[in-house]
């Protein structure tokens, strides 16, 4: 036994005192801030252990793991369902958007999940959580945007739940599709040798694009329709964490070609504000909801001498290989491994 005399007081018990420098040293080099970091939510390791437990029903097509959950409701008749919540201060910004936008925007990212599967959107029920004393009149523009979205693609809002709370604003959107005959596109059918086709050009959403993007919805079902994709996926949460979505669902990895990146002018004029290079924005932002479409090279090519797109930009930016992970080629051929980045949802 030893005893220490700090000032007034006396601790007569070395390990107490043991204790209180191996706190002193966790302190000095952060290590409970460290250690915290291990016990916060993590999305998709979240994700995987509900998805763990097994499913109960043969009706269930697709469960967890895709863009849309597929439920089989008959005679070839599949019932496609997703759901997307908004909340404010994290999606939108109330002082830079109105009400009618943030209600577009709630419904057009669960538009472009039934869009990457190649089908096609009939109902929606929408729930509301508005902050105490909330207008009537914010409530009806918010339906405005809804409602202005909802009939340009022929979606009946046929329900939801309306509550007030502490705050934030939020909206959630669940919305179920159809398959009319279609099979739907899943995420876990690229095999090696495909090619990785996408629509648009990417990057630098937040100038804009996020709050104001077109859902790919005629370019998704002309796809399925007319041509034997294998795997498609919207691009929310980034190109290249979108793409790795498509990776690890269908077993494979992929190789994509850094010259070939239709990087849009967002992403050049963002970089300029963030110090972090266009293709880095390309890579990594996300809410482009462009689609992300896998297809054999004989079927990718005929996408691109195809005039069923009516113009719209497609380009192939990469390969399926066989060997598990992504790399970038550069103009040169030289492959370099590069990690998925995109927005994480807690
Ligand atoms: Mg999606």
């Amino acid at each position: 036994m030893v005893t220490f005399a700090v000032g007034r007081l006396k601790i007569e018990d070395c390990r107490l005192f043991s204790c209180l420098f191996v706190c002193f040293l966790l302190c000095q080099f952060r290590i409970f801030e460290r250690i915290s970091v291990l016990f916060q939510m993590d999305e998709f390791p979240l994700i995987k252990w509900i998805r763990n437990r097994k499913k109960k029903s043969n009706a269930v097509v697709c469960g967890i793991g895709d863009d849309c959950a597929v439920i089989n409701t008959g005679k070839n008749t599949l019932c496609l369902i997703t759901t997307d919540m908004l909340v404010e201060g994290t999606h939108f910004d109330l002082n830079k958007y109105n009400a009618s936008e943030v209600g577009r925007k709630a419904i057009a990212c669960s538009i472009s999940d039934i869009a990457s599967m190649g089908c096609k959107p009939s109902v929606a029920v929408i729930s509301l959580c508005f902050p105490h004393g909330t207008k009537n009149s914010f409530a009806k523009r918010l339906y405005a945007g809804i409602w202005e979205i909802a009939d340009k693609y022929d979606i009946d809002i046929v329900g939801g739940d309306i509550i007030s709370g502490e705050g934030p604003f939020c909206i959630n959107v669940t919305l179920l599709g159809k398959n009319e005959g279609l099979m739907p596109v899943y995420r876990s059918g690229a095999k090696a040798g495909d090619k990785i086709l996408v629509t648009g050009r990417l990057g630098g959403s937040l100038l804009g694009k996020h709050m104001f993007f077109e859902p790919r919805l005629d370019e998704g079902i002309a796809l399925n329709k007319n041509f034997t994709v294998h795997a498609m996926i919207d691009i929310s949460d980034g190109l290249t964490a979108d793409l790795n979505h498509i990776l690890e669902e269908s077993g494979v990895g992929a190789v994509l070609f850094e010259d070939k990146i239709p990087v849009s002018d967002d992403a050049l004029k963002i970089s300029k504000k963030t110090g972090k290079t266009p293709i880095h924005h390309a890579f990594s932002d996300g809410e482009d909801y462009e689609l992300l479409a896998v297809l054999s090279k004989t079927q990718a090519e005929k996408v691109l001498t195809s005039d069923l797109f009516h113009g719209l930009e497609i380009s192939c930016i990469g390969e399926i290989v066989e060997d598990k992970g992504l790399w970038l080629r550069d103009g040169k051929g030289k492959l370099r491994r590069i990690r998925p980045k995109g927005y994480k949802h807690c």
